[in-house]
């Protein structure tokens, strides 16, 4: 059993004031494995005083300690990997695979950010104006479940790079993670105050952040419903605002797809992070004339992708977060069926021989319309949607048809005839023929899917304002 009763504000680990016991579970048991002790409004107050006491001193910081702590960051995380790796399978159920590239990625993230700024220039010149990029003040940082340690590191990179510091509000479900994160970046001895942690619930210290008039920045990653509420709140004070939101990513697959890679590159980008991943290619759109061959590759395929034991090397989707996204998640795939859409894999309840823990049958649905449920709203889990289309022209507007433009896919022989796709997506993001990630490049999302840019120089800029200073030059 893990026992977190602490919280790290102004530098050391303190007993929250906030006294609700909050378990903790393995997913792929339904065991109860620890609780965590969650921090208060009151908590989140004394964080961002401690965050506001540390930003004068940080904001003046140099270049060149700036990155000399993001070193430091990056080699006390990374020191970590192997306990992170062992949080994440055991408190989130993440595949084995997939979980050591999580563990490592919340330490990449931090030299990335040393590498974008140490490219990058405060001050340039407009006109006759020197121009100055200033940090924005404390920034808020709130994130969840899925990704833990890596959006917290992400956030805080970019954060602390600009020269702002930090509160953070990671996901109550994660607090074994979170834990360890807090652990390394102790070890790595920042200024007390420039990075303060506190777990607790997004009513109470989410919102005590997205209102405080001492934040100046909040950066959030999240559900589109949470997102909204706190767009609302910061409003009042005008924060600056990043979300990363929600997203229903298609996959356009276009008629001279060679098929023997495309499935494959379906099925990964659908199933990644066990279905729950808000850049999962969830709406697979395939050619009317090629429609049987590609479902009878999907049902072929599907044994490539078992559900099961995290630990076990051979898993390819682990157990969901929670009973309640299991629940959430069953309850799609029956209105998927209700509205009419045929199963061509999966289906209702678990996966054979698996009696215990919140898995999903890995479900692709056929003869889905854009207009149905479940190729609308954002299921969280293993669980993907065919709809077939007559020409290109039909594609991309099925593609652009839905409330959120994070992430889409297009898989094609010709590049060329996939870049011109490309460019009529209403996306953040597109990859074609690829799943691969670029960490210098922006990320983030078009309509409901978010505000602002993560990553690289734009994710840099997200936590500062610029100023204009005449009669200097
Ligand atoms: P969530 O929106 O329920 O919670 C996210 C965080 O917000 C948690 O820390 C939560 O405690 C906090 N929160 C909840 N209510 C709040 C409030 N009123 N004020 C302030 N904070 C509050 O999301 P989740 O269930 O933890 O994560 C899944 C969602 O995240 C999915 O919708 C997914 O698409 C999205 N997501 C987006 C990205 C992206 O980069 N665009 C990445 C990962 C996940």
């Amino acid at each position: 059993m893990k026992i977190i009763d602490q919280i790290y504000i102004d530098g050391a680990f303190v007993t929250p004031h906030g006294d609700e016991r909050f378990d903790l579970f393995n997913p792929a048991t339904e065991q109860v494995i620890g609780s965590v002790r969650l921090a208060d409004a009151e908590d989140a107050r004394r964080a961002i005083a401690a965050a506001k006491r540390a930003f004068p001193a940080h904001s003046r910081s140099t270049k060149a300690e700036r990155i000399s702590m993001l070193q430091r960051m990056h080699a006390a995380v990374s020191a970590r990997e192997d306990d992170l790796l062992d949080a994440i399978i055991e408190e989130y159920g993440a595949p084995v695979a997939w979980a050591r590239w999580m563990a490592r990625h919340a330490s990449d993230v931090l030299l990335q950010a040393a590498k974008t700024l140490d490219s990058y220039d405060f001050v340039r010149r407009a006109g006759t104006a020197e121009v100055v990029m200033q940090p924005l003040g404390v920034a808020g940082l709130i994130t969840p479940w899925n990704s833990d340690a890596g959006f917290i590191c992400g956030k805080l990179a970019a954060a602390l790079a600009a020269g702002c510091t930090a509160v953070i509000k990671p996901s109550e479900m994660s607090a074994i993670q979170t834990r360890i994160v807090t652990e390394a970046l102790h070890d790595a001895q920042l200024p007390p105050g420039v990075v303060n942690i506190v777990t607790g619930r997004g009513e109470t210290v989410g919102a005590e952040i997205s209102t405080h008039p001492d934040v100046a920045k909040v950066s959030f990653t999240g559900s589109t419903a949470v997102g909204r509420s706190i767009l609302r709140a910061a409003s009042e004070t005008f924060k600056r605002v990043t979300l990363e939101l929600g997203g229903k990513s298609p996959m356009i697959v276009l008629d001279d797809a060679n098929f023997t890679q495309a499935i494959p590159l379906a099925l990964n980008a659908g199933f990644m992070n066990s279905g729950q991943a808000c850049v999962a290619g969830t709406r697979i759109l395939v050619p009317q004339a090629r429609l049987h061959e590609f479902e009878a590759g999907i049902a072929a395929a599907i044994a490539n992708f078992p559900a099961g034991d995290p630990r076990d090397p051979k898993t390819h989707i682990g157990p969901l977060v929670s009973r309640k996204q299991w629940d959430r998640v069953q309850r799609y795939i029956r209105i998927g069926i209700e509205e009419g859409a045929r199963l061509v894999a999966g289906g209702e309840g678990r996966p054979t021989g698996l009696d215990a823990g919140w898995f999903v049958r890995p479900t692709v649905f056929s003869d889905v319309r854009n207009d149905m449920t479940i190729a609308r709203e954002e299921i969280f889990g293993p669980v993907l949607s065919i709809i077939a289309y007559r020409d290109e022209a039909q594609a991309i507007a099925i593609a652009n048809d839905t409330p959120y433009g994070l992430q889409a896919y297009v898989c094609a022989t010709d590049v060329e005839r996939a870049a011109a796709v490309a460019a009529q997506i209403e996306a953040g993001r597109v990859l074609v023929n690829t799943l691969t990630h670029e960490p210098a490049a922006p990320f983030g999302g078009f309509k409901q899917s978010g505000i602002g840019r993560e990553y690289g120089t734009f994710g840099l800029e997200a936590f500062m304002e610029p100023k204009a200073v005449l009669g200097v030059l």
